[in-house]
């Protein structure tokens, strides 16, 4: 009989998402009239910019004509958009990074995973706590980890703790470890990074030899004009560091799906026999193995996200999504509840209040007021006792829910 990756039965069986699903789907049936509002998954919920439209129509006509046909493209994603993104996402802000070093995929869920497909068995791994869950999942099916304890926490990872009582900043570890996942402005906590907290784990990283893998799914949302938008703002970054960006978020892409991976060609890490090797050679040679990019039709439409109106575009999306956060900060807020982050980032992180667990704090607010949102405890055992809820749904969503907390239900935090 084929043997299984016995991997797979050390993740947790209770994944965040499918059991939020079944207590939504259980309080659906029991309540068949009740209106629920999800505010939970971080799925966006506005159309594709005008731009992106038109240029994905615009590529399907070329598909049509055989002057103009595609068939299989560069794995690495066609070069007029890898230069764009080195042009408008880093060159402009300072970075020295080059089109040949930006990988196109199909999203950073699947190259924040698959990246470990270049790394060895022995690394020492550091993620905060909470974090975004595939970061973990995805080290435990490589084989990287031992068993879950009670708390959900794996044997072998370096777990950060972030809380309020360290504004959501993970301290620099004391002991040396070989990758670390940071991802700002975060997921889920909704914190964001200073340069010089970002300086200060790139000399951790250059100390140790360690790699920063820089999860930037969330960008966009900042609109401090002094904090970074990427890892490569900071000086000696690209000797350390490799960074996530997607279209996800920013264009709305999450259904049609276009993201990318800069891997600078100086970054190196140590084989067994104790030779430098470039991590770019590895992942583009992972890439053109594993992958056969990402549609022309999609790639087109990424590309329309660097035009005028497609900037313009994006600009008002992530404007729509940031006054939702801000609704829901400010009504939280009067309702008596702590809460942190939605500032230069789409999650509110809420304290759960009197003393509640996030799961029972979840089970209150589907019952009380059909309202969905994600228990912290899902992304992390540091997250038990926070709730995070997205500002990406419709106005009239979050205004609603928002109405239904405030008028019937009082808190003390
Ligand atoms: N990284 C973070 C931190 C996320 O929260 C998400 C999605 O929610 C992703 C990556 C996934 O991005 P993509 O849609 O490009 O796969």
């Amino acid at each position: 009989m084929a043997r299984i990756n016995d991997n797979y039965l050390k993740l947790k069986a209770g994944y965040l998402f499918p059991e939020i699903a079944r207590r939504v789907n259980t309080f659906a049936q029991e309540n068949p009239n009740a209106n629920i509002i999800r505010l939970g998954i971080g799925d966006v919920t506005e159309p594709l910019p005008q731009a992106c439209q038109d240029a994905m129509v615009k590529a399907i006509a070329d598909m049509g004509d055989r002057n103009t046909f595609k068939g299989y493209g560069p794995e690495q994603g066609y070069n007029w958009l890898r230069e764009k993104i080195a042009q408008h996402d880093f060159q402009s802000r300072g970075c020295d990074i080059s089109a040949d070093e930006i990988f196109i995929s199909d999203g950073s869920k699947c190259d924040t995973g698959n990246i470990l497909d270049i790394f060895g068995k022995n690394n020492k791994i550091a993620v905060t706590d909470p974090v975004y869950p595939v970061y973990v999942d995805t080290n435990v099916m490589a084989g990287h980890t031992g068993d879950a304890n009670e708390k959900g926490e794996y044997e072998g990872l370096v777990y950060l703790p972030i809380s309020a009582e360290n504004d959501f900043i993970a301290q620099i570890p004391t002991q040396a470890v070989d990758l670390i996942y940071l991802c700002f402005p975060n997921n889920p906590t909704g914190a964001i990074a200073t340069k010089e907290y970002l300086q200060s784990w790139v000399e951790y990283a250059k100390k140790h030899e360690a790699i920063i893998l820089f999860d930037a799914a969330y960008e966009a949302f900042i609109t401090d004009p002094s904090l970074p938008h990427s890892i490569y703002e900071i000086e000696g970054a690209k000797d350390c560091a490799i960074e996530f960006r997607s279209f996800s978020k920013n264009a709305g892409f999450t259904g049609t799906r276009c993201a990318l991976t800069v891997v600078p060609k100086n970054l190196t890490g140590k084989a067994s026999d104790g030779s430098e090797v470039e991590l770019w050679k590895l992942w583009n040679r992972r890439q053109s193995t594993k992958f056969n990019g990402v549609s022309y039709i999609v790639q087109r439409g990424a590309e329309a996200v660097y035009s005028e109106e497609g900037q313009a575009q994006i600009a008002q999306l992530v404007k729509f999504y940031l006054e939702n956060a801000n609704i829901i900060r400010e009504e939280l807020t009067k309702a008596g509840l702590t809460v942190y982050g939605g500032v230069n980032a789409p999650y509110v992180w809420v304290k759960t209040p009197d003393g509640l667990s996030s799961w029972d704090f979840f089970d209150k607010l589907l019952h009380n007021v059909n309202v969905v949102g994600t228990p912290g405890s899902g992304f992390g055992a540091a997250g038990e006792g926070y709730f995070r809820l997205s500002a990406f749904n419709s106005r009239e969503n979050v205004l609603e829910a928002m109405k239904r907390i405030t008028t019937t239900m009082k808190f003390s935090s």
